[in-house]
C-alpha cells in the first residue's frame, strides 16, 4: 500500500514548526524519526494533509544535566540514549529499557519525543517516564506547558498534546544517590513490543523500600504507575507483604485482550514481574519462592 497524497514542509526552527501547526492544526502531522508515523501513513491508517518535518532542528536534540535536572531534547534518538554517559550515570533505567525498543535500524532513527507522542501502551519509554517522575515539556501558541507524565498519557495513541503543540523536551529529576532500578519485559522475540513489562525505580534502605515506583506497560490502554507499590514502602518485606501487594496489583490493572495474550495471562505476568523486581532490588531470592502468585 502507498500513502495518500500529502504536502510536505521542512520546519526551519521550532517557531516555524509552531507557525505551521497553528495554521494547519489537526490536518497536519509532525515527523520526527518517522518510525511510527510513516508505517501508519503507508498503511493508510491516517492521512494527514501536511507533514511537518522537524527532523533537522538541532535545538531539539541533546541531553543536559543542570541543577539536579536531566533534560532530554525531543529529537534525541533512541541510540543516543543508549550511548549517553549522562543517561548511564543519572537514568540507567532508560538505557536498559531502550535496549529493548525494536532493533538497531529503528533505534537509529526513532526519537524519544516521537515515542512519547505516539503513546503506544506497549512501549517501554512511557512507563520509564512514570517510574522516573518525568515532566513532559510542550510548546504551542500560548507558550510552554509542563505536563506531569501521570497526566500525559490519555489512552491508546492519545496524549495531552493539543493539535497545535509540539513536544520539545522531557525533564527528569536526577535520582537520589543509592537509587536502584529494575527493567524486564516479556516478549515473544527480542525487539518485539512487550506482552507485559515493568520499569521500576526504587530507594532501598535497611533491606526495605524507602520509595518504590512501578511503571507497568502493555497492561491496559496506557502505562500504569502501580498504586500497590505503596504497600511495599516503609514496611518489612515478607512473603505475606509481597503477596498482599500482588493481589492489590491484580485489582488495579485492566489489561486488554489481543493476539498475544488474554487479560488473565497479562495479570499473571505482571504479578511475576512484581515478585522478580522486589526480589532482585532487595537481593532476596527467597521472596520468589515464598510469595504466592
Ligand atoms: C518494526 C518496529 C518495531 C518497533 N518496536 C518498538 C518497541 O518494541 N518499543 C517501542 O517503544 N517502539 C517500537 N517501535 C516504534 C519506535 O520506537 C518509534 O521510533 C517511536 O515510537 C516513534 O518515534 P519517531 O521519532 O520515529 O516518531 P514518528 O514516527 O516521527 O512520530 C510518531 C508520532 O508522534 C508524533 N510526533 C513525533 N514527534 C513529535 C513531537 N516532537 N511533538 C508532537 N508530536 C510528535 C507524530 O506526528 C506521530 O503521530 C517500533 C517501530 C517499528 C517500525
Amino acid at each position: 500500500m502507498k500513502a495518500s497524497a500529502f504536502a510536505y514542509a521542512r520546519a526551519t526552527s521550532v517557531a516555524n514548526a509552531l507557525e505551521l501547526l497553528a495554521v494547519h492544526g489537526e490536518k497536519a502531522k509532525v515527523l520526527s524519526g518517522g518510525q511510527s508515523l510513516l508505517p501508519a501513513i503507508n498503511l493508510r491508517l491516517i492521512a494527514p494533509e501536511l507533514i511537518i518535518d522537524i527532523g533537522e532542528l538541532a535545538e531539539l536534540r541533546g541531553i543536559v544535566v543542570k541543577e539536579g535536572v536531566l533534560t532530554i531534547g525531543a529529537l534525541t534518538r533512541h541510540v543516543d540514549l543508549l550511548k549517553s554517559p549522562e543517561i548511564a550515570a543519572h537514568a540507567p533505567l532508560l538505557a536498559d529499557a531502550v535496549a529493548h525498543v525494536a532493533h538497531p535500524a529503528i533505534r537509529n532513527r526513532g526519537t524519544i519525543g516521537g515515542n512519547l507522542a505516539h503513546a503506544d501502551p506497549a512501549s517501554e519509554l512511557p512507563a520509564c517516564m512514570l517510574a522516573l517522575g518525568a515532566t513532559i515539556i510542550v510548546r504551542g501558541p500560548r507558550g510552554k506547558r509542563r505536563i506531569a507524565t501521570s497526566e500525559f498519557f490519555a489512552g491508546i495513541y492519545e496524549t495531552a498534546i493539543e493539535p497545535q503543540e509540539l513536544l520539545v523536551a522531557v525533564e527528569l529529576p536526577v535520582p537520589l544517590k543509592h537509587s536502584m532500578h529494575f527493567f524486564h519485559e516479556f516478549t515473544r522475540r527480542r525487539g518485539d513490543y512487550a506482552i507485559v513489562g515493568l520499569a521500576a525505580q526504587a530507594l532501598v534502605k535497611d533491606g526495605g523500600f524507602a520509595d518504590l515506583k512501578l511503571g507497568f506497560f502493555a497492561v491496559g490502554d496506557r502505562p500504569v504507575l502501580a498504586r500497590s507499590a505503596g504497600k511495599l514502602v516503609d514496611v518489612l518485606i515478607t512473603s505475606a507483604a509481597l503477596s498482599e501487594a500482588s493481589s492489590a496489583l491484580d485489582q488495579e490493572l485492566d489489561p486488554l485482550e489481543d493476539q498475544q495474550a488474554t487479560p488473565a495471562m497479562r495479570r499473571h505476568l505482571a504479578r511475576i514481574l512484581l515478585v522478580r523486581c522486589v526480589s532482585s532490588l532487595l537481593d532476596r531470592p527467597d521472596l520468589r519462592t515464598g510469595a504466592s502468585m
